[in-house]
């Protein structure tokens, strides 16, 4: 065994201090105008992320499932639709689908962890009205691929929660499908210091409705024209926000030369299947996830180490207690299922040092 350090899953607390003078000073702004719910500083921040994401329309909301369920509501996607989704995701892909009324038709991801296209052909049926192409752990699902085999006329909504700032074929993520959602969940690769979520479109119609339904159905006060909810981009969330996002593409440089380093240190061990980069993709690893075969033994072993290392997800969608109701039993979507067995997320984030990034590696190898 190597000698005991902790590596912790992320470190917050180095992006915090990266932009800690600006983000005070933001917020002391808000306060001082009691910009409170959207907002200059929401304003501000929505103009930044729509140009970053190469989009007309970015819609500041309250966390990133709500973000999916307002893009799919504002789309007209509810009950009596089928939307198709990969068995291994969030929950909240799922959830999102569900809570609009429309039904979750699951199908089975590629080796590279994104959904699968051909699954996505065979899963079509007259009443599929979107696809839900999930960005899965930073890299973007072949959402081209997905418009050949569907057409024109069915949604794709990207979940991109997990892929700020990546590209595939050259485009930003949150401008590759028809509408897109994102998170700002503080882990995520732009995190915000509490929840806070955006729904992007290049589409002024759908914009529009996302911009009522997350206020009770109107822009102005008191004036309803939609049957709305309320879930607004808070403007202290916008404010770090905007400073963060000066620096995301750095840091997403960083995660990447943190993924090269990890692929150095274990390559060549064919006891470990290190993350697969799809053509054209540049990833973003928001999360960075390698197969073993042992693989509780190998976390346990990990954590013992004083190693944060976690599974996502421990359980397929299907196979989840919530999800019953789908009745799609075990056996059912054979590839996400036995990745689910084999996977495990290692520490990752700027500012892992080359030191800890050793120690996880020499530490994992000592456990196979
Ligand atoms: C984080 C995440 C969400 C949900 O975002 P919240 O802000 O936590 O609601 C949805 N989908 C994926 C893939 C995620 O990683």
């Amino acid at each position: 065994m190597p000698a005991r350090r902790t590596v912790p899953f992320v470190d917050l607390g180095w992006q915090t201090a990266r932009i800690r003078a600006e983000a005070d000073a933001a917020i002391a702004r808000v306060i001082d105008t009691s910009g409170f719910i959207l907002g200059d500083a929401a304003d501000a921040f929505e103009r930044a992320f729509a140009s970053y994401c190469e989009v007309e329309h970015c819609l500041g909301v309250g966390n990133g499932t709500d973000a999916l369920e307002l893009a799919f509501e504002a789309a007209g996607v509810g009950a009596g639709a089928e939307v198709i989704l990969p068995a291994n995701t969030f929950a909240a892909t799922a959830e999102a689908v569900a809570r609009v009324g429309a039904t979750p038709v699951l199908v089975d991801c590629t080796d590279d962890f994104l959904i699968s296209v051909e699954g996505v052909a065979d899963a079509l049926t007259p009443r599929t009205r979107a696809v839900a192409a999930v960005h899965l752990y930073g890299q973007a699902a072949p959402v081209e691929a997905l418009r050949a085999v569907v057409g024109e006329d069915i949604l794709i909504l990207e979940d991109a929660a997990q892929s700020q700032g990546a590209r595939r074929n050259g485009e930003m993520t949150g401008g590759l499908g028809d509408v897109a959602a994102t998170s700002f969940y503080p882990g995520k690769n732009l995190g915000a210091f509490g929840d806070a979520g955006a729904v992007m479109t290049d589409d002024a119609a759908l914009a529009d409705s996302v911009r009522k339904l997350r206020n009770h159905g109107g822009i102005a006060r008191y004036e309803h024209s939609l049957l709305g909810r309320n879930s607004r981009l808070d403007g202290i969330q916008a404010a770090v926000l905007s400073a963060k996002l000066e620096h995301l593409d750095e840091w997403n440089q960083l995660r990447r030369d943190a993924a090269a380093v990890y692929g150095e240190l274990l390559d060549g061990d064919e006891r470990v299947q290190l993350p697969v980069v799809a053509d054209g993709n540049e990833h973003v690893f928001h999360l960075y996830v390698v197969r073993v075969a042992d693989r509780e033994r190998v976390l346990a072993g990990l954590t013992e180490a004083g190693i944060g290392a976690g599974i996502h997800y421990p359980k397929p969608i299907h196979l989840l207690p919530a999800f019953r109701f789908l009745a799609q039993g075990e056996g059912r979507f054979p590839r996400a299922e036995r990745l689910a067995t084999e996977i495990v997320s290692l520490p990752m984030y700027p500012g892992i040092t080359l030191d800890d990034q050793r120690y996880v590696a020499e530490t994992l190898r000592s456990l196979l």
